[in-house]
């Protein structure tokens, strides 16, 4: 099997899985106990919190663990709505964000907020002239993603964060793709929220966290226990705090050579694709991209049939993204950049990792080029061309 899925999910690294373990078994200890069970557990929450922190240039006590990018991402826009909904309804984002943030903005629109979704470029970037324009004297929240998951641009955080302080609005990014992948500074990049997730850089599923800039005024999501500072209730998934923590820091520790050897491994397929194979449009930038990510939109044909024979060959990739594949609708990011909705269908995402190999990508791309001249064979519309 070739895997060619990391956007979706990554393997657990064993080294992190080795960590882990004891977790699991003998010390079971429930990090909020007094007893010595519970100190064992508490002080690997402790460990795990200082090396997140680490990585990301924060303070220990502006990380706070969630049960993964979904909530932090959930927890960043309601969290925010709720706190300062006195001051303003009114929030911003763009249209290429992920399920959870959309999602989250169309619950807050039925609940009386108010959401303006800017427009990208063709490659896929926010513009901070069109963010500058947008904001309001109502304006509490704008959040824009890191990088997006499924066509890689990499937007220009900094100077985002910085239109939205220049009118004191909070800001928050949804860095679940970059992290692990890119170098991320909190202080530097100016962000008041951040969300990532343990299973995209070779962690634990079920696992995440939201940075919150100390001093933030953020209403609780999960109301409970005195957990996270008594930010967020739930007994603390011990195992997978721990396994986040050390799967963080060895991928922050590889980034630079893990970047340079998947995006060679990339670039090889996207110039191979583009060789062998004609009537593609390669989706998203150039330059400012994810270094694992190749995103194609092959003409005539859909991308659930050239998914579907790749699988038959043995290679994962996906459509898309994976929280939006089994819907019908056309990708919100594809459309946003200009793909048409026809051809938007006809798309495949290839998403590269540390242990994939130039054998894999050179198999990879034979496959493909045989599969979409197949499929495009019986395909009527291509028939008329
Ligand atoms: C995967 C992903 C999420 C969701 O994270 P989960 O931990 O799977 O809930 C959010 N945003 C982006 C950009 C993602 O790629």
């Amino acid at each position: 099997m070739i895997y060619l899925d990391h956007a979706a999910t990554t393997p657990l690294d064993k080294e992190v899985l080795n960590e882990m373990l004891p977790y699991f078994s003998e010390t079971f200890g429930n990090a909020n106990s007094q007893h010595t069970y519970g100190q064992r557990a508490a002080s690997a929450v402790v460990k795990a919190r200082e090396e997140v922190a680490e990585c990301i240039n924060a303070k220990p006590s502006e990380v706070y663990f969630t049960s993964g990018g979904t909530e932090a991402d959930n927890w960043a826009i309601k969290g925010t709505a709720l706190a300062l909904k006195e001051k303003g309804k009114h929030i911003i984002t763009s249209k290429i964000e992920h399920s959870a943030i959309y999602a989250s903005c169309k619950q807050l629109e039925s609940l009386g907020f108010e959401v303006t979704y800017l427009d990208v470029s063709s490659d896929g970037f926010v513009s901070p002239d069109d963010l500058r324009k947008a904001i309001t004297d109502k304006t509490i929240l704008v959040s824009i993603m890191f990088a997006n998951n499924e066509m890689g641009a990499i937007q220009p955080i900094k100077e985002l964060a910085k239109v939205a302080h220049e009118r004191d609005v909070v800001f928050h990014t949804d860095a679940v793709q970059a992290a692990g992948a890119l170098h991320i500074d909190v202080k530097d990049l100016g962000v008041d929220l951040m969300s990532i997730s343990g299973h995209k850089f070779y962690g634990p599923k079920g696992i995440g966290c939201l940075y919150i800039r100390s001093g933030l005024k953020m209403e609780r999501l999960i109301t409970g226990g005195e957990q996270e500072r008594s930010k967020r209730g739930g007994t603390t998934n011990v195992p997978a705090v721990v396994g986040m923590g050390k799967a963080l820091k060895k991928a922050t520790a590889e980034i630079d050579k893990n970047a340079e050897y998947v995006s060679s491994l990339r670039d090889r397929f996207i110039e191979k694709v583009e060789n062998r194979i004609s009537d593609i449009k390669f989706n998203g930038p150039r330059h400012d991209r994810l270094p694992n990510n190749a995103s194609f939109s092959f003409r005539y044909i859909e991308g659930e049939s050239i998914l579907f024979s790749l699988d038959l060959k043995g290679i994962c990739a996906s459509s898309g993204s994976a929280c939006s594949s089994g819907s019908l609708e056309p990708s919100r990011t594809l459309l946003a950049i200009g793909t048409p909705v026809g051809l938007a269908h006809g798309t495949i995402r290839f998403s590269f990792g540390k242990h994939n190999t130039v054998e894999e990508v050179d198999k990879t791309v034979d496959i493909l080029a045989e599969e979409v001249e197949r499929l495009r064979a019986m395909s009527p519309l291509y028939k008329k061309q």
